[in-house]
């Protein structure tokens, strides 16, 4: 099995009411690709990054099975930039800037050694250049799951919807399913989703877990209960690697595995905040990973007796 990953590979500023960073790796395909490699090789990237973009990265990504045949390097312009600034519950954050640079003439190129690939993520990133990388596929994959988020919606809405009727799982966070269904209830708002195109959806509530929505099944994963969270930054994409990573390792896309996929990316997901950028991620062990779900199920396993 093999996994394509299509997305931003960036650096970042990141605020926090605990910190600040200055110019960190980051992007939607690169958090992807962290959690992913853990569970799946190859994993193969298509991004594109400047002439600032630092080549250890990449060279990490390559040790750990992440493909980056599909990765254009631009030689006189800088990598996608972003900042934002979380607010006092780090679970809602404000966008500063979006510098897009390399991405505003992005024309992703699937190589020919990524064709036939069984799973796709689509990271976050202009929904026209989704599209074109679902189009180039000789063959569609087994399994085709979107992210996407607020800024898209507000500037290529159109787009999002056309992208939409060709994907199987959409990935959003709560507020970006109410701006995309004009619902307020979760409910309400995923049936209408699920009728875009998308047989599943789910819904990422930050600390407050996540919902998978299919049919008319629901399930919660929650999230870890944390001591300490640094930077949610890259959360919701190391959620989707972890998801995937999951599903491409089991080649399993039955309601009843996404159900552990989930937990498996809420448990990658609890790695990613505990520190800043993708540090945390590159030092976990396949131990920690383990240990992580374990307390998962522990979390919420129990018996009752109904009297
Ligand atoms: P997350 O916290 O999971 O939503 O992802 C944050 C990452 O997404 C950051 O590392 C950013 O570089 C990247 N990002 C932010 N805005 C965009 C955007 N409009 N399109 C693609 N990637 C973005």
């Amino acid at each position: 099995m093999s996994l394509i990953v299509l997305g931003t590979m960036a650096y970042d500023a990141i605020e926090t009411p605990f910190g600040k960073t200055e110019k960190i790796v980051g992007g939607s395909a690169t958090y992807v690709a962290y959690a992913a490699s853990n569970f799946i090789k190859p994993v193969q990237q298509i991004s594109i990054v400047g002439n600032d973009f630092d080549p250890t990265i990449i060279d990490d990504l390559n040790r750990r099975g992440v493909m980056t045949d599909g990765v254009e390097r631009v030689p006189d312009k800088p990598s996608f930039f972003w900042s934002g600034r979380y607010h006092m519950d780090m679970n809602t954050r404000d966008t500063l800037v979006t510098d897009l640079n390399v991405l505003a003439d992005f024309n992703p190129q699937v190589p020919d050694s990524y064709q036939g690939a069984e799973f796709l993520m689509l990271g976050n990133l202009m929904p026209k250049l989704q599209q074109q990388v679902i189009e180039q596929l000789k063959t569609r994959p087994k399994l085709i799951v979107l992210d996407t988020m607020n800024f898209w919606m507000e500037i290529a809405m159109d787009d999002l919807k056309q992208v939409l009727t060709m994907v199987d799982v959409l990935l959003v966070n709560d507020s970006e399913a109410r701006q995309l269904s004009g619902e307020y209830s979760l409910v309400k708002a995923a049936k209408k989703v699920m009728e875009m195109g998308p047989k599943f959806l789910i819904i990422k509530k930050g600390e407050h877990g996540a919902l998978l929505f299919h049919g008319n099944h629901v399930f919660f994963a929650p999230a870890l209960p944390l001591e300490d969270v640094f930077d949610p930054t890259g959360a919701g994409d190391t959620f989707a690697g972890g998801f995937m990573g999951h599903l491409a390792k089991t080649g399993d896309i039955s309601f009843n595995n996404m159900k552990t996929a989930i937990i498996v990316g809420s448990a990658m997901a609890s790695f990613c905040v505990e520190k800043f950028g993708p540090e945390r991620l590159q030092e976990i062990t396949k131990k920690e990973i383990d240990e992580r779900i374990q307390q998962f199920v522990n979390l919420v396993q129990f018996d009752i007796d109904l009297v």
